[in-house]
């Protein structure tokens, strides 16, 4: 991907972006080389001081960025990871750094590459200053989007009703060439779509009925021993996973999860704790035990995964598009949200680069659909291994589970097995790799004699 600047002569345009998140950041950065100028609205006051915000409940938990995503934020930025990493980020070498057990199986610590780590509000607050940087770029917060405005005929969409959140009769309306729906997984372009005479996407649920619980902490100094993060993934029989890992400046995050009400982490400092401890290394469970809180439990629910399939629709107004979790929504204990956000950015600035604006929506949403495809293939197979998961016929998760078990146990003592783990899980390979015959052989040969269930 070759993201070099286009010259400010051959920019035409306004267009905007409806919600500042990881999506509209992006998006706003890929618009800021093709039109003259991109305006930002966001509904959220944002302060820029690393903390959780409204309109990003999720910012509290664990938010782990793909390599490939780090890789495109740094092809938008070129520098940005050295910089985060110079503001205190934390660079870990995975998988040496990084103990990841997967299946009751402990990744074979080889070392495949680096990774960032940090909060989601310190990577938000980073990357929209970069983005803000550009001349032609307006951020408008404390500014909610209510209404596409529209010709008389519908058949374009020229811009966006605004308004002070909780105060309706300040509207202002905002006149564009392309409006891109960034507002994240309630889906109000779909909605929109609707309002506007067009048909909804079809919606893809896979309820999945996970809920977070997490809490920041000060660790002391080496309490980890060379470990900078620590994953352990839900299994069949243990439907709860764990994720410790550093961010900036010494924080941890501890997040917990669990797939189905009975498995849903508690919020009550000391049933957190226990949750953890049943889960986490004898290492982390003493890191813990001398871990200094900095902030109060949070929690968060995560009903369904959901694909909205925008590139199926027949119709379509011009000058309107929706990105990011607007369009899919992933089971977040993939870690993969952030970086198909980023990922869709980088379909949607080629496309502009390949044929400016000429049937954008199309174009567009059929390039995202590519790019999130095997993102969303992934987990929602993943998450079918899980018998917790409603709908999958239970000889179809018996036999996944069997075989993630089985590939993990191979990546346990197999460096290959685990580099094309990795590959899979940091999006820099494909899922694909994982049919090599290699990895085909040794998954077979650590098939369970017993049934599923560990
Ligand atoms: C518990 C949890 C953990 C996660 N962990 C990870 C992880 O480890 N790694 C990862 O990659 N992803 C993770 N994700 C997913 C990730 O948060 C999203 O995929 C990612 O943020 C992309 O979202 P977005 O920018 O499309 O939407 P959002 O981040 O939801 O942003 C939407 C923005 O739109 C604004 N907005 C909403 N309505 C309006 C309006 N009417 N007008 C103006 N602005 C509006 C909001 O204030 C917000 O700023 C996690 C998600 C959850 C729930």
């Amino acid at each position: 991907m070759n993201l070099a600047r286009r010259s400010t002569e051959t920019r035409t345009g306004h267009a905007l972006v409806l919600g500042a998140g990881i999506s509209g950041l992006c998006a706003a950065r890929a618009l800021s080389e093709v039109f003259d100028r991109v305006t930002l609205v966001e509904r959220d006051t944002l302060a820029g001081d690393g903390a959780v915000r409204r309109g990003v409940p999720q910012g509290a938990h664990v938010h782990s960025l793909t390599v490939r995503g780090a890789n495109v934020l740094e092809e938008f930025f070129p520098g940005f990871v050295g910089e985060l990493a110079a503001d205190g980020a934390t660079l870990a070498t995975a998988l040496s750094e990084v103990e990841i057990v997967f299946f009751g199986s402990l990744l074979r610590k080889v070392p495949l590459g680096t990774v960032l780590q940090t909060s989601r509000p310190f990577l938000e607050d980073r990357l929209r200053a970069k983005v803000c940087a550009a001349p032609n770029v307006t951020l408008l917060d404390g500014r909610e989007a209510t209404a596409p405005l529209t010709t008389s005929d519908r058949t374009r969409v020229t811009g966006v009703r605004t308004a002070r959140p909780g105060a309706p009769g300040s509207t202002e309306d905002i006149d564009a060439d392309l409006v891109v729906d960034a507002m994240g997984r309630a889906g109000r372009g779909a909605t929109w779509l609707a309002t506007l005479g067009y048909e909804k996407p079809a919606e893809q649920r896979l309820r999945v009925d996970v809920a977070y619980a997490s809490r920041r902490y000060r660790l002391p100094p080496g309490a980890m021993g060379p470990d900078k993060a620590l994953l352990v993934g839900a299994t069949p029989a243990r439907p709860r996973g764990l994720v410790l890992t550093s961010q900036e400046n010494g924080i941890w995050v501890l997040s917990l999860y669990g797939f189905g009400r009975a498995h849903h982490p508690p919020t009550a400092p000391d049933q957190f704790l226990l949750f953890a401890q049943e889960l986490a290394s004898a290492d982390a469970r003493e890191a813990l035990r001398r871990a200094e809180p900095v902030t109060d439990v949070a929690s968060f629910a995560h009903p369904h995964a959901v694909r909205r399939h925008f590139h199926r629709l027949r119709r379509l107004p011009d000058g309107l598009i929706s990105i990011g979790d607007a369009i899919c929504s992933l089971n977040p204990i993939y870690g993969a949200g952030m970086t198909v956000a980023a990922l869709e950015a980088a379909a949607l600035r080629e496309c502009l680069l390949a044929d400016g604006t000429r049937n954008l929506p199309r174009r567009f949403y059929r390039s995202a659909a590519k790019a999130l495809h095997l993102s969303w293939l992934f987990s929602t197979l993943a998450d079918k291994s899980m018998p917790q998961v409603p709908g999958t016929r239970p000889a179809l998760s018996a036999l996944l589970a069997q075989s993630f078990r089985a590939t993990m146990r191979a990546a346990a003592t197999d460096p290959k097995v685990a580099a094309a783990v990795w590959n899979a899980v940091s999006l820099t390979g494909s899922p694909a790799e994982l049919a090599r015959p290699h990895i085909i052989t040794a998954m077979l040969r650590n098939w369970p004699r017993e049934p599923a269930e560990s």
